[in-house]
């Protein structure tokens, strides 16, 4: 629980001036003169009009990126070197986990008890991590003959282009450039446009760091404008993405007709909680269950959104997750009693609204769900749970991005792991049970990148974090998304 109280928080956030500049060498408006309004979800008031970029900006933070990496101050640096202002940069966060904090709640509505507690200080502590880790990957000496000498070394590829959703603005945002940066490459981020705030403030401290110029630059702006110029530009060696299974499919194809630059997609999921019968504390199952898919308004893409349980406890547990969730005060972001704040935006609300209406029409039992009304905006809508819902339904198929449990009733394990695994997503899952060799054997069967087991959303820098299927490919955070960052070059040398 926070510190401060919802008064002092308020008091803060109306202290706040955010940066509303482009980040290309320096701050820059962009040439058009073309501003976007951020807007807080929770009240619908414009925070600050933000310099739109277009394809002439990115045109210049691409060259600028280029210049930058060939003149080699960042990319030839030791790592120790990179590693001394990684870690400034990860100082300077750490010393502005507050505003940053603060931009991130009014931005994209997050809780100020997780964007201080997770989102500014996970920021810092994943860049403290590739600072650490950088002067500690060896390259390779191959098994040649006597006469041979080769040696396999990482080469950071160029310029890295990185597009970012707005469910962890700050947060997300890093686990790209952490680790494209600690290789050596220079990095062009695009926000998402509901979401820029934190990461332009992010650019100044990147700067004040000591970080070479044009190393490091923000262009905020529409995706079908600044994403698709990124995704096209000739000048751009790799895009590491992540969003929508649809945009990431645009990208392969931007770079298909481009340059064929390595695209990078981690995208959309419909992750399955899978709930044996063998569970013996269903409380503890029940608080599980309700954080999978409420937490952040169910705007996570690992949420797992479909429950799929043995039928020997899946009326009483089902019954705990309804009064968990019919329980969860929904408020405002800065009030540190709220339970879940606003979704992104009054679009992203329609959407969920929508698909809840959807939801509803197909499950035998409906609990929850709709907007909260009474509220300075109508991007707060209430948790819901839809029971007997078809594994095939649209609800339990479709990724919604919010708040809206599907409940999948099952009788064997067999049933369990194909439902589980009947998306086209493979992105994460959860497994409940107390049976060890149930726990090993299932958690096996189960198609995802990452499988919770008696836990929520694992997730830790130093583990991979990624999907399979329609869910993406390569993997974030750990020392396996250096590999996205990197080239293998083989240097032979024959000197008998
Ligand atoms: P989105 O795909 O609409 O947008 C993501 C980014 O792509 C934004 O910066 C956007 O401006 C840009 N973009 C949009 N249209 C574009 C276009 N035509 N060309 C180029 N760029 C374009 O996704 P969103 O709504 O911002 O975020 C929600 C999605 O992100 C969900 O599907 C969610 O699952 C996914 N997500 C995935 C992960 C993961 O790690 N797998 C993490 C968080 C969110």
């Amino acid at each position: 629980m926070s510190a401060l109280s919802h008064q002092q928080w308020q008091k803060r956030a109306d202290a706040i001036v955010p940066v509303t500049t482009a980040w290309i060498d320096g701050p820059v408006t962009s040439r058009s003169g073309r501003t976007r309004a951020a807007v807080n979800p929770a009240t619908g008031a414009v925070l600050a009009e933000v310099t739109e970029c277009d394809e002439h900006d990115v045109d210049l933070a691409v060259a600028a990126a280029r210049r930058a990496f060939d003149r080699g101050h960042w990319s030839t640096a030791s790592p120790r070197e990179r590693a001394t202002v990684l870690h400034r940069v990860a100082r300077l966060i750490e010393d502005h986990v507050e505003e940053l904090a603060l931009l991130d709640t009014l931005d994209a509505g997050k809780r100020i008890v997780d964007t201080t507690a997770i989102d500014a200080p996970g920021t810092a502590a994943i860049l403290r991590w590739y600072a650490e880790s950088l002067d500690k990957v060896y390259g390779e000496v191959a098994p040649t003959g006597a006469d041979d000498l080769a040696v396999v070394t990482r080469e950071p590829l160029g310029v890295v282009a990185a597009i970012v959703p707005w469910n962890y603005p700050l947060e997300l945002a890093m686990w790209k450039i952490a680790p494209a940066l600690a290789a050596g490459n220079s990095v062009i981020l695009k926000p998402a446009e509901d979401s820029p705030l934190s990461v332009l403030r992010l650019a100044e401290l990147v700067a004040e760091a000591g970080m070479p110029e044009g190393v490091f630059s923000v262009v905020p702006g529409a995706g079908p404008v600044v994403g698709q110029a990124l995704g096209r530009h000739r000048g751009v060696d790799v895009v590491t993405f992540t969003g929508s299974t649809s945009t990431g499919q645009l990208f392969q194809q931007y770079a298909g007709q481009s340059n064929l630059k390595q695209v990078w997609l981690e995208a959309g999921g419909k992750s399955g909680v899978v709930v044996l019968d063998d569970v013996e504390d269903l409380d503890a199952v029940a608080d599980g269950v309700a954080a999978g898919i409420f937490t952040n308004a169910g705007q996570v893409c690992s949420a797992t959104s479909r429950l799929v349980v043995q039928r020997g406890v899946a009326d009483e547990l089902v019954q705990r997750v309804v009064s968990r969730a019919l329980a969860v005060r929904v408020g405002d972001p800065l009030d540190p009693a709220t339970e879940m704040g606003p979704v992104v935006s009054e679009r992203q609300a329609a959407r969920v609204l929508e698909l809840m209406r959807t939801g509803a029409a197909e499950a035998g039992t409906v609990h929850g769900g709709g907007v909260v009304d009474g509220m300075p905006a109508g991007t707060f809508v209430r948790p819901q749970v839809l029971v007997g819902v078809d594994a095939a339904a649209t609800i339990a198929q479709t990724e919604v991005f919010g708040p809206v449990l599907s409940v999948h009733v099952v009788d064997t394990v067999d049933e369990a792991v194909s439902v589980a695994n009947a998306t086209p997503y493979a992105l994460a899952a959860g497994l409940w049970t107390d049976g060890l060799r149930r726990a090993h054997g299932v958690a096996r069967r189960l198609r995802a990148g990452t499988v919770s087991v008696n836990c929520v959303d694992a997730l830790d820098v130093s583990t991979p974090f990624g999907g399979f299927g329609q869910s993406g490919y390569g993997r974030d955070l750990s020392l396996h998304a250096l590999d996205k960052f990197t080239g293998l070059k083989t240097t032979w040398i024959r000197h008998g």
